[in-house]
Parts: structure tokens; C-alpha cells; sequence
């Protein structure tokens, strides 16, 4: 099993700052920007090629989402979407990369923008 099937059963914790009864947002534990977020479907798809176009608007819906929050939260300059498949996927599990960008880049602690996040 891939480590975000597992994350969605509960059996590796994970800093969740958004859920659904579809899909389930992440920080990710090596942020390449503050706030650099996952969005992961709760049912398994392997990748671009497997997953439903239902599934894949409800997911670019949440990422508009996402990025006000980030906007809101962070005060991010812009947002860049990332969805790989193939040899440059690393988890065989779909995954849409929201990664903030900023003027100025100030990397802050994951428990730090979990914390701005969550409240
Ligand atoms: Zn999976």
C-alpha cells in the first residue's frame, strides 16, 4: 500500500488543513514554499490516466480553495499547480502540488504554517 492510501486510513499521521468526504489536503513534509499542500483523493487513482473527470474538477475546485487560504493565511504572491505521472511521480497515488510563492522567500517551520493554517 502507498503511503497516502495509508495517511487516508489513518495509519501514518499527517497535518490535514482540509477534508472532504473526497479528497484530503496535506502539508507536504519536504515544502518547497511555505504551505506547499497536497491534494489527495480519498479513492485510490494511480495517476492522470486512471482517475474520473468528476473526481479531477472536485480536485481543482479545492485547489482554488487552497490557494485563497493560502493567499489569506500566508499572504502568498502566487500559487503554482503540480500534478506528475510516470517516471517523475515519486507516490503511485494522484496528487495535485499547490506550492505558494513568494517575493521573498523566508522558509518558515511546517509546525508553524500547520499551526497558521489550522486557526
Ligand atoms: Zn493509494
Amino acid at each position: 500500500m502507498d503511503i497516502f492510501c495509508k495517511i487516508i486510513n489513518g495509519e501514518i499521521p499527517s497535518k490535514t488543513i482540509y477534508e472532504d468526504d473526497k479528497v484530503l489536503v496535506i502539508l507536504d513534509v519536504n515544502p518547497r514554499g511555505n504551505g506547499h499542500s497536497l491534494i489527495i483523493p480519498k479513492k485510490h487513482y494511480k495517476d492522470l490516466y486512471d482517475i474520473d473527470n468528476e473526481t479531477l474538477i472536485h480536485i481543482f475546485s479545492v485547489a482554488k480553495k487552497i490557494g485563497d487560504m493560502l493567499e489569506d493565511k500566508l499572504h502568498c504572491n502566487g500559487i503554482t499547480l503540480e500534478q506528475n505521472n510516470g517516471i517523475c511521480q515519486e507516490v503511485k497515488h494522484f496528487h495535485l502540488h499547490v506550492i505558494p510563492r513568494y517575493k521573498y522567500d523566508d522558509i518558515i517551520d511546517v509546525d508553524e504554517v500547520y499551526n497558521i493554517l489550522k486557526h
